[in-house]
């Protein structure tokens, strides 16, 4: 079943990127694995899956501990300040930096184990109070920078999480928000290279504006019981 899910996710990326110029390995699939158990998992890894999405600190540690070593470990989720010890050890990428607090916590952590942590700003594209996210382009800059100041951060992009629902311009003007807040930061000196966005509702979307990571959990793995 599984099988199934990730060869009708990988033809829907392929379709949306038609329009794009883009290829399928320009395109990072993160399989968002929270909740989920270990069996699964392994199951998605033998079909050829590397990268994997949890939200949770300790389901990270515990999932990472027993699943196999070449497994980049995605936090996607919203980060706590005594939980950033537990997560550097493991994450390959942290998507959810949306503080000076927080990315000042990483980078000590890092440096205390020797590491260099990339890292995403987290950016609140929809306005919805409800989600975590720096708003405005001011807080991002300043994050940024902060962030590119760094010696133990590695900020390589930018991250949103659209609202759930099926209005397709609402979807499309978040993605393009994130976009044109990357290019601007560009344009202002940084290099930032990915874009992550899309999820189960909205991947499609999100890759014909530009994503270059899609987290996706539902459409692989099924509903989540929680
Ligand atoms: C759960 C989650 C996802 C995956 O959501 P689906 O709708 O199941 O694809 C993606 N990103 C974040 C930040 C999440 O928390």
């Amino acid at each position: 079943m599984f099988s199934e899910n990730l060869n009708i996710v990988k033809k829907n990326i392929s379709d949306a990127l038609n329009q794009t110029g883009k290829s399928i390995n320009d395109i990072k699939l993160v399989a968002v694995s929270k909740t989920k158990p270990v069996e699964i998992i392994l199951e998605a890894y033998n079909l050829g899956l590397r990268d994997f999405g949890e939200n949770k600190a300790k389901e990270l540690k515990a999932k990472s501990a027993e699943l196999p070593k070449d497994i980049h470990w995605h936090f996607i989720g919203h980060l706590q300040r005594n939980k950033v010890k537990e997560v550097i050890p493991v994450a390959e990428l942290i998507h959810s930096v949306d503080s000076i607090k927080i990315a000042g916590e990483i980078n000590k952590r890092a440096n205390a184990i020797g590491k260099v942590q990339k890292i995403l700003i987290e950016v609140n594209t929809s306005e919805e109070e409800t989600k975590f996210g720096l708003s405005t382009v001011e807080q991002v800059n300043e994050v940024a920078h902060f962030c590119n100041e760094a010696s133990n951060l590695n900020l390589c992009g930018l991250m949103t999480m659209a609202p759930f629902t099926g209005n397709e311009k609402i979807l499309r003007n978040c993605f393009i928000k994130l976009r044109e807040m990357k290019e601007n930061l560009n344009s202002n000196g940084f290099n930032l290279k990915e874009l992550s966005m899309g999820m189960t509702n909205d991947y499609e979307i999100a890759i014909e504006e530009g994503a270059t990571i899609v987290r996706i959990g539902t459409a692989l793995f099924g509903k989540r019981n929680y």
